[in-house]
């Protein structure tokens, strides 16, 4: 009786010891991994406290300039200024009216000062704040500027990524704000639901991808058939497949063609075809692949892009799918990443917004540590670049040709109203070898009759800027 109710005692001890270890094992994990997470939670109002005894860092472009910095007048108040207004809106954000941006994920690095509390308690004595980490980022507002004021007051957005570093060196998305008057402008801002300013397009704009999808359907096309170098097909400026009607932009008929010319003129007839004729599981597992239904691989937030067949799929949905309407979707982000990781070899370099954090005295805090993640195998980015070539040489995309640059690119022109066809949401996604650089560049212009024409011209005076730099 004794022996058993020592047992009892034994086995209770135990089982306090080894919740009081776990208990200790949580709390450490709390403070050490967690910390960091809760502190630079939005919603966690403490770090806003820091505030008080604290100057808010500043944010800076790759290119050495100010985006957003707090400056204080002669009787102490303090003002976030943006010096660049508009441009970068949407990445850098805002710091009233709540936070957004930069400004928000950054918020625990902004306000996080090298000196200690004692100093901090010192300097609150005597009136002196201490100031926080600033935050240098990769976006550059040489290129910024020329993309917005080539994208003009049109609807649309501007990505351009460096392929090798997975660097977003510029971020346009309009409408946009400016984010040194958004108190004034707040509920303006929010009531306009038409163009929904604070939206930001290159990242959360869902778009169907128009042409730009075919590079898709191709890489599809080529990996099914071994002999993908024999595909002909004549073009009559529309088709009809079992009763689904589809027709060439402009009803063009684009007459022989063969793989480089339908994809270089962009021929809908072709690919419908060439769509018919895939593994539609295969084609769905290549979208998967390349990051469709899924979480992009990117430093920052991004919606899902969509991609929609299966075997039950309809011939018209899978004609329509394989020249990018349909039912599927991309953000301009994912369009730049699939087109990043075919100018680098198959390899895409996650996208990111942030370099790194420095001190006041410029001492580095945090930097972005590369990780990537490959799409394609090299000779598949091999393939399609003699393509995205040929597009440029001879196709749709000539203006980009001659230049002190070599450029690869896939206009596209989605339809996106029924009752108005020759309306279109148009887009170019490319890169360019620029020195030792592979410089990516998508754009999508919304609503407009230009047939493509801004989106190509928004990636031509983007690597012209950085040609000659
Ligand atoms: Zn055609």
């Amino acid at each position: 009786m004794k022996l058993k109710s020592n047992k009892c005692i034994l086995i209770v001890t135990y089982a306090v010891v080894v919740l009081f270890v776990l208990m200790i094992v949580w709390i450490g994990y709390l403070d050490i991994v967690g910390r960091k997470n809760i502190e630079n939670n939005s919603y966690n109002k403490r770090v806003d406290s820091w505030a008080e005894n604290v100057v808010r860092g500043s944010i800076y472009s790759a290119d050495g300039n100010i985006l957003a910095q707090t400056v204080t007048d002669e009787n102490g108040t303090e003002k976030r200024v943006y010096p660049y207004d508009n441009l970068f809106s949407h990445v850098i954000g805002y710091n009233s009216n709540g936070k957004s941006g930069l400004e928000l994920k950054m918020n625990y690095y902004l306000l996080t000062s090298n000196d200690n509390e004692l100093v901090q308690a010192v300097n609150q004595l005597s009136n002196q704040k201490s100031t926080g980490f600033d935050v240098i980022t990769t976006l550059d507002t040489r290129i910024g500027e020329v993309a917005s004021a080539t994208l003009g007051n049109n609807k649309g957005a501007v990505v351009v990524l460096d392929a090798s570093t997975g660097e977003v060196l510029c971020e346009i998305s309009k409408p946009d704000f400016n984010p040194n008057t958004i108190e004034e402008e707040w509920s303006s801002i929010i009531e306009d639901s038409d163009n929904s300013p604070l939206l930001n397009r290159a990242t959360a704009g869902q778009y169907p991808p128009g042409s730009t999808f075919k590079l898709v359907t191709l890489l599809e096309y080529i990996i099914e058939n071994e002999s993908y170098d024999d595909f002909s097909y004549n073009c009559t400026g529309s088709i009809n497949y079992n009763g689904s009607q589809m027709s060439c932009i402009y009803h063009s008929a684009h007459g022989n063609v063969n793989l480089s010319r339908a994809f270089a003129y962009s021929c809908n007839c072709s690919f419908a075809t060439i769509g018919i004729e895939l593994d539609m599981t295969r084609y769905k597992l290549l979208c998967d692949k390349l990051m469709f239904n899924t979480d992009l691989f990117t430093d920052f937030e991004c919606k899902k892009s969509s991609f929609y067949l299966d075997e039950n799929s309809t011939d018209f949905d899978i004609m329509q799918t394989a020249i990018g309407q349909g039912k599927t979707l991309m953000t301009p982000m994912h369009n730049a990443m699939i087109m990043s990781a075919v100018a680098n070899d198959g390899v895409l370099v996650k996208p990111h917004t942030v370099a790194k954090v420095v001190d006041k005295n410029g001492r580095e805090k945090m930097k972005f540590e590369s990780e990537s993640k490959t799409l394609l195998t090299s000779q598949e980015s091999e393939i399609l670049k003699k393509y995205l070539r040929d597009v440029v040489t001879f196709g749709t995309a000539t203006n980009l040709n001659n230049k002190p640059y070599t450029a690869y690119g896939k206009t596209g022109s989605a339809q996106f109203d029924d009752s108005n066809p020759n309306l279109f949401h148009s887009w170019f996604t490319g890169f360019a070898e620029i020195g030792d650089r592979n410089i990516v560049v998508c754009a999508v212009v919304e609503s407009t009759y230009d047939g493509g024409n801004t989106g190509k011209a928004i990636a031509q005076k983007v690597f012209d800027c950085i040609a000659q730099q």
